[in-house]
């Protein structure tokens, strides 16, 4: 894209209204999650969610030809079960939440819900039983209510209110003059990544999906209403198998199982207590933020670490 942009350069208004053209077809295709690279194949079927169980089996994935992000990784959430996934930035876990999504085919390997191979699925079947709260949300330019009830749009005003009010975002959009109607996104009010990542967990509890993936759904949050976010968020989840990428390792000790990704391996896995006991690299990172490097992302390790 860069090359694509110095020529055009010089062209001045010509310049920037392309790019914001392109900037725009970029953030449809994340936000309606169509990957350019994938396609269904003839005689795709429709997924019919039994328990959700998802299964990694032996996957490995590049985004380019020079460089694997994931080497072989294998895991297995039992339908209804919690992973949480952890390691330093960089490691692919996000990568993770991508594939399961289907934004990307496998290089290697094989991923599965309910037993069935993803690639045997229509994509949208597939994403209609899955709830996402990415890392960092792109909003529809349209109302709140609009980015509120996308995932499912013969919700009741009634059922998005509650949503709404349980990702703590009432009391926000009672401020605004226009309440609900407020037009958000790009050519509307601006909001901050905070309150972005409330409306993306508001969709996905009013969505109530057999699948939940957070991908650090409350990295922009203050503890104190990432607390009871979490509080929320974990009801929905009871029922549903729940991967969740962790930041604050703190919020994750819970989880049945722990996987613990680094340089695109999975290095351990176990729960939080057997992670302490056995002195490796989550233990590390336990003991890292617990000291009250709470804030900051997880660092990267280098070759040594
Ligand atoms: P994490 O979520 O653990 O921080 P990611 O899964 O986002 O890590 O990224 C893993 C690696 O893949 C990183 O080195 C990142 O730079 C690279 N990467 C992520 N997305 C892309 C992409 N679209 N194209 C090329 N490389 C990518
Ligand atoms: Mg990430």
């Amino acid at each position: 894209m860069i090359q694509l942009f110095i020529p055009l350069n010089f062209l001045g208004f010509v310049y920037r209204e392309i790019r914001e053209a392109l900037i725009n077809i970029e953030r449809l295709f994340r936000l309606t999650e169509v990957p350019p690279r994938v396609v269904d194949r003839p005689g795709a079927k429709a997924l019919r969610p039994r328990g959700g169980e998802v299964r990694f089996e032996g996957v490995s994935f590049a985004y380019g030809p020079q460089r694997p992000i994931l080497k072989e990784v294998s895991f297995t959430v039992p339908p209804g079960g919690k992973l949480a996934i952890v390691g330093p930035s960089g490691a692919g876990k996000s990568t993770i939440a991508r594939l399961l999504f289907r934004f990307y085919d496998v290089d290697a390997g094989c991923i599965r819900v309910d037993g069935e191979d993803i690639r045997d699925l229509t994509q949208d079947s597939l994403r209609a039983a899955m709830g996402v709260v990415p890392q960092d949300t792109v909003l529809f330019n349209d109302t709140i209510y609009y980015n509120i009830a996308y995932g499912r749009p013969d919700a009741t005003p009634e059922a998005v209110h509650r949503a709404a009010r349980l990702a703590h975002l009432e009391g926000f959009i009672q401020s605004l003059p226009e309440g609900y109607d407020t037009l958000v996104g790009e050519r509307g009010l601006k909001l901050s990544g905070g309150e972005k990542q409330r409306i993306a967990i508001a969709r996905v509890l009013l969505k109530d999906p057999p699948l939940l993936v957070l991908d650090e759904a409350t990295s922009s949050l203050d503890s104190q209403a990432e607390r009871s976010i979490l509080e929320a968020l974990s009801e929905v989840a009871a029922q549903r198998t729940t991967l969740a990428i962790a930041h604050r390792l703190s919020t994750i000790r819970d989880a049945d199982n722990i996987l613990v990704l680094e340089q695109g391996r999975v290095v351990e896995q176990g729960r939080h207590e057997d992670l302490l006991t056995a002195g490796g690299l989550y233990a590390r990172l336990w003991h890292r933020q617990q000291a009250g490097a709470e804030e900051g992302p997880l660092p990267a390790s280098g070759p040594g670490a």
